[in-house]
């Protein structure tokens, strides 16, 4: 299912719509972190070296479907300029006349920003009209916005209806190229590991993962959802009403043999907080009392977790922190995982918004095998849905 990506094209003059993420945090018109800009620059200087006249859109926060002038993209446009060895300009919006004129002066090399997608109802609802429109006069389409895949929306699947070729840009590439490996791995050798805060999230996950894995480690809140289903008493630990019926269903509905390869913490690191004597203990997972929230897997699952990742995993899978990593002591679990990821000889995917981030904030990104930048949409293709991005894209 290899797909075509820009080193399969040749640019030179070529009118290019390239799909970035510029979803950046902004505090005040100012970027306060500037990565997924640096992420897109070799995509964008491939295309700029290779003669193309670039066309950059983007979405940036949840504007609704309407304009709102602190969503604009125009900082990005303003550093872009900064950093590149070309003009970059800024659009007023993504589609219309005035576009459509600034779109056709663009000279070879030359880089253009459209205004936030999101702008327009029409990206989330991908109306055609709008698609037609934003893809104007593009002979090729770039997606390098791996994190907006799954959903189909006018920049990642309505516009591909009126470009002519439509190719996967660098990140994209390398993103496919990873987490295929994760796609294609079952049995020995192949272990998932999923936490976060509730079991209903991942419900899809586990249910198309666990069968393919050779073991599946659950961390996170999720793992006491999992207990309380299976009659232990979980005190205050945090169990959604909606999470404990996804973990009862997957008990009740998967097979035995299947759920064997689900292994859930045997400890806990907790706190009381009924009374709230802010003490900390740990316990094993049949000792958490009223009045106590497990927050982090404990010590002895910490091992238990790293011997397994180490010693048997020939590629692994995470997605989902161990446990409540923003407020040590309880990002010693996430840290342990980390650490095993670092350590172990396996394939090495990561894949979700904080268990990256945790991965970044603890300084191990160059020690996996892959860091990916898409949360939803690197579990789903992991677990083998078909992203609408993906599949809009050319074949080799
Ligand atoms: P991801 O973004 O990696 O997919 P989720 O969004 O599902 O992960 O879950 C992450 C959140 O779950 C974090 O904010 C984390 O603090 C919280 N969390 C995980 N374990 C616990 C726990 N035991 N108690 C409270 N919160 C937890
Ligand atoms: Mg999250």
């Amino acid at each position: 299912m290899a797909k075509k990506s820009i080193n399969d094209i040749d640019f030179a003059g070529k009118r290019v719509l390239v799909r970035v993420d510029f979803n950046v945090p902004l505090e005040g018109g100012k970027i306060t972190d500037e990565t997924r800009i640096n992420a897109a620059l070799p995509t964008i200087n491939a295309l700029v070296e290779g003669g193309a006249r670039v066309v950059l859109c983007s979405h940036l926060g949840r504007p609704g479907g309407k304009p709102d002038p602190e969503l604009s993209l125009a900082p990005v446009a303003e550093r872009l300029d900064e950093i590149l060895d070309t003009t970059v300009k800024m659009a007023p919006d993504c589609v219309g006349d005035e576009v459509a004129r600034m779109r056709a002066e663009l000279g070879e090399g030359e880089v253009l920003l459209l205004e936030n997608t999101r702008f327009h109802a029409g990206e989330e609802d991908n109306d055609p009209e709008f698609a037609k429109a934003l893809a104007g006069d593009a002979e090729v389409y770039v997606d390098d916005a791996f994190g907006s895949m799954h959903r189909a929306h006018a920049s990642t699947v309505g516009v591909t209806e009126y470009i002519a070729d439509c190719v996967a840009g660098l990140l994209v590439h390398k993103e496919l190229d990873s987490l295929q490996k994760c796609r294609d791995a079952s049995g020995d050798g192949f272990i998932v590991i999923l936490g976060g805060a509730k079991v209903s999230d991942k419900i899809d996950a586990i249910t198309k993962l666990l069968p393919r894995a050779e073991k599946l480690l659950i961390g996170g809140a999720m793992a006491w959802s999992f207990a309380k289903a299976l009659g232990k008493e979980i005190g205050e630990s945090l169990c959604k009403p909606e999470s404990f019926e996804a973990a009862r269903e997957i008990l009740e509905t998967m097979d035995d043999d299947v759920l064997a390869k689900m292994v859930l913490p045997v400890d806990v690191h907790m706190r009381q907080v009924e009374p709230d004597t802010g003490e900390t203990r740990y316990a094993p997972i049949d000792a958490i009392e009223a009045g106590w929230n497990a927050l982090d897997i404990g010590p002895e699952t910490r091992k238990k977790y790293r011997s397994i990742i180490v010693d048997e995993a020939e590629i692994v899978f995470w997605n989902g922190p161990m446990g409540y990593f923003e407020k040590p002591p309880f990002d010693e679990g996430t840290k342990a995982v980390a650490q095993a990821l670092a350590d172990t000889d396996a394939y090495t995917v990561v894949g979700g918004g904080d268990s990256a981030a945790a991965i970044n904030q603890m300084g191990f990104e160059d020690r996996m095998s892959h860091v990916s930048t898409g949360g939803g949409a690197s579990i789903e293709f992991v677990q083998g849905d078909d992203l609408p991005g993906v599949e809009a894209l050319d074949e080799k």
